[in-house]
């Protein structure tokens, strides 16, 4: 079942409690991008966690072009680790923060060998074991490769990149800063079943993407205006940009 046919309606009211307006937005979100989904290319557990590791501070665009080449070189775990280190620095530079990617490539990959067999962990506790993986992209590979092992793990939570942190900001979802991202996800996982938490996860980034920008969030064409306590069409401060405490913000 789907969040759109799973919720109830709500009125809109951008004053009512985040718990009051949450099936409203999330609705409305996914009726408006209704095909949201992981935007960085893979085709196997390693090739995602690989992707997600070089997509920090990087656009999805062009780690796709980096991980195109790079997937027909590096095949399996072991080849990040039987290639000099300043191979792998090249191969991935187009990325940005290459030398800290490296290490993090090659510790995730020892890691593999040393404690899982080679095999990418399904579980949220192996998986942030890595060397370079936080719960961001521990919560990404676990959610698009390992989604029955999602079900059932206690610790599996939302992925709160740059856009969900900005636009959980925006809607009051959070009492947090977007740039605490383990403090919006816990409170975004309290007002999140966990049955929607996954698709909630890319049309909260979608929205972010085309909607709900960085700089002038376009509130005229947006699908959860009425519901929004940041709105620019409605002539209210942008809670993103805010300087005032976090703890007041909500
Ligand atoms: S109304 Fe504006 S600030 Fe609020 S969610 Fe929509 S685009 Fe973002």
């Amino acid at each position: 079942m789907s969040i759109a046919d799973s919720i109830g309606s709500v009125k809109p009211d951008r004053k009512a409690p985040a718990s009051e307006r949450l099936a409203t937005i999330l609705r409305r979100l996914s009726k408006a991008y209704p095909d949201a989904r992981m935007a960085l290319e893979f085709s196997s557990p390693l090739q995602c966690i690989v992707a997600t590791i070089l997509s920090a501070q990087a656009t999805d665009a062009g780690v796709n072009v980096v991980t195109k080449s790079l997937f027909r070189k590096y095949q399996r775990h072991e080849d990040y680790l039987s290639v000099p280190e300043e191979e792998l620095q090249r191969d991935i530079h187009a990325t940005g923060f290459f030398r800290q990617k490296t290490r993090s490539l090659r510790g995730m990959a020892a890691k593999l060998v040393e404690s899982f067999d080679g095999e990418v962990p399904p579980t949220m506790a192996e998986l942030t074991s890595l060397p370079g993986v936080a719960r961001k992209t521990a919560n990404i590979v676990q959610g698009n490769c390992f989604p029955e092992a999602a079900k059932k793990d206690p610790e599996a939570g939302m992925a709160v990149d740059t856009h969900v942190g900005r636009v959980a900001v925006r809607l009051g979802l959070t009492r947090h800063a977007s740039k605490e991202a383990e403090k919006v996800e816990s409170d975004l996982l309290r007002l999140i079943a966990k049955k929607d938490r996954f698709r909630a996860t890319y049309v909260l980034i979608e929205h972010g993407r085309r909607t709900c920008v960085a700089k002038g969030p376009n509130c005229a064409d947006c699908s959860v205006e009425p519901l929004c306590p940041s709105s620019q069409e409605a002539g209210l401060g942008d809670r993103y940009r805010s300087t005032a405490p976090a703890a007041r913000r909500k």
